[in-house]
């Protein structure tokens, strides 16, 4: 009998498998599971690598399915803007980024606050002084707004206003550019005149960005866009075997690219081999943006007489272009967080269906409206959603948030719960950088509507908090799901891939609000121990 190369004995194993719910033993062989209970404790050999997790916890490796792992892994350089809720810490911590560079180089912030800016315009006004007249890019938090330097705006040759195919807007006064950039594609001309990171630091960071989530327990990522060197990285870090995530792979079309788009998808299917960890998974639209920044699509306008249209000015386009992908075989992931942004988007679905095995998905769904819950189960469509958005959201609907969408679209926020009731499938994410990535945070997050640990406030909205089960499923079962894998991922079966999460207590059991500090122990994936703590 051919002996396993890893097996986990004498642990508590949540399979999540309904056929087989709990076990205690896991046998791996060339990173498939070949054997659970007293038949994989019979095929450890001399040869044999052995986790011991006496009372330890075992699930199926945590898929984050919404991440921009390598834009973030580039653009979280620099000034880290988050927390800074005043105009004088953004300006203070971008002079200190901005202290030791040279007067030509660039300085990067990320994660900047639109609380610094309440009740003014984003300008660039206000960020020149602080970095010395050096060009500078800083991402917003939502990562759909960027504001730019005079400097910056000057070597990206962006000197008046442009027409886009979708929303984009270069802002303009009377001055000309503000330096405030409006969603995607105007976002990434700007970011395109910041020097890319050298390939080799770009490779590490990846790679250490992900070695840092393995610590945290995910084995599988969804990544959401192909930024200025995604692909190329992640093909690199693939074919010198330092990959150490499942990478599933959306790149983003653009409105202005539907007529390239078959072209594009047939460049990117020599990414990852039979036995490559990162794969070409869906096609990434936007139907609408943010809430906060007024560029979400609802059915009624926000209360600032925004968020009332789409990304796209001609929306038959995006219909286009998801028959366009499904005809290559591949499904449509939309970004859609206003209400009428996720119904035209399911009308779409409706009309174009996903190729076989697989599934169209909603990404975000933060507003929804009673009718379209149910079209969830009843057009297959998955909906992958990120409960710690709502840590911004405030029960008193003192949030931009909140204030923009008013309280009764507050309350059909974030409706995980009923979606599931509904027959749907909710699959779960972080949106890193946009939030943190630690899985646990997000599995508490779904559970209480509110920050892990904050026991004093109120959950959000009027949707109920999933189960843990629920929440785990959305890291686990669901996640293959919302990737068309479901026979072989997800699960702790025979058969399925040998991607684990070891836990040093059980994530079930576990109160909510410890859930952050419960240890991750080691972490598996292919077969191969990628954390052991
Ligand atoms: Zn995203």
């Amino acid at each position: 009998m051919t002996t396993a190369d890893l097996v986990v004995p004498d642990a508590h194993v949540l399979t999540m498998d309904r056929d087989r719910p709990v076990t205690d033993t896991i046998a791996v062989r060339d990173g498939v599971i070949v054997a659970l209970g007293a038949d994989a404790r019979a095929l450890i050999g001399p040869r044999t690598e052995v986790i011991e997790a006496t009372g330890h916890t075992v699930t199926p490796g945590l898929t984050d399915c919404h991440q921009h792992s390598v834009m973030g892994a580039g653009s979280t350089r620099g000034a880290d803007l988050v927390g800074a809720v005043t105009l004088a810490e953004v300006q203070r911590r971008l002079a200190e980024q901005a202290a030791p560079c040279g007067p030509d180089d660039w300085v990067v912030g990320f994660g900047g606050e639109y609380a610094a800016f309440a009740g003014r315009a984003i300008h660039r006004d206000l960020i020149d002084a602080a970095v010395d007249g050096r060009p500078a890019f800083v991402w917003m938090a939502d990562s759909h707004t960027a504001l730019l330097s005079t400097a910056a705006l000057r070597l990206a040759g962006l000197t008046g206003p442009r027409e886009f195919a979708d929303r984009s807007e270069i802002v303009c006064d009377e001055r000309g550019p503000t330096g405030e950039l409006h969603e995607m594609t105007a976002c990434f001309l700007g970011y395109r005149a910041v020097p890319p990171m050298p390939r080799g630091e770009m490779l590490a960071r990846v790679e250490e960005l992900f070695a840092e989530q393995n610590r945290h327990g995910v084995t599988g990522v969804h990544i959401l866009d192909d930024a200025p060197g995604t692909v190329d990285t992640l093909a690199g870090l693939d074919a010198e075997r330092r990959l150490s995530m499942r990478v599933h792979l959306a790149p983003w079309c653009p409105p202005g690219e539907v007529d390239d788009l078959a072209q594009r998808i047939g460049e990117l299917r020599s990414l990852g081999g039979p036995d490559a960890l990162v794969r070409l998974a869906a096609i990434k639209f936007f139907a609408d943006g943010a809430i906060d920044g007024g560029g979400a699509w609802l059915h009624e306008p926000d209360c600032c007489g925004q968020s009332h249209r789409s990304q796209w000015k001609d929306f038959d386009r995006y219909a286009d272009a998801v028959a366009i992908a499904a005809r290559a075989g591949l499904p449509a992931w939309t970004h859609a967080i206003g209400d009428r942004a996720v119904a035209r988007a399911l009308d779409v679905y409706a009309r174009h269906t996903a190729p076989f095995g697989t599934r169209h998905r909603i990404e975000h769904a933060e507003v929804l409206s009673d009718a379209d819950v149910p079209r969830f189960a009843a057009l297959d469509v998955v909906a992958s959603m990120q409960p710690t958005h709502m840590d911004w959201s405030l029960p008193d609907h003192s949030d931009n948030w909140s204030r923009r969408v008013g309280p009764e679209r507050a309350a059909r926020a974030w409706r995980c719960a009923d979606i599931l009731a509904a027959g749907g499938h909710v699959a779960l994410g972080s949106d890193w950088p946009v939030a943190a990535f630690d899985p646990r945070r997000t599995l508490a997050g779904a559970q209480l509507r509110r920050p892990a640990g904050e026991i004093d406030r109120a959950a959000y909205g009027a949707s109920a908090g999933l189960t843990a089960r629920q929440a785990l499923a959305g890291y686990t079962t669901q996640a293959a799901y919302a990737a068309g894998e479901e026979r072989v991922a997800g699960r702790i079966a025979v058969g399925c891939r040998a991607d684990l999460t070891v836990f040093g207590g059980d994530p079930l059991t576990c109160p909510p609000d410890d859930l952050p500090e419960l240890p991750v122990t080691a972490t598996v994936v292919a077969g191969r121990v990628v954390h052991r703590a």
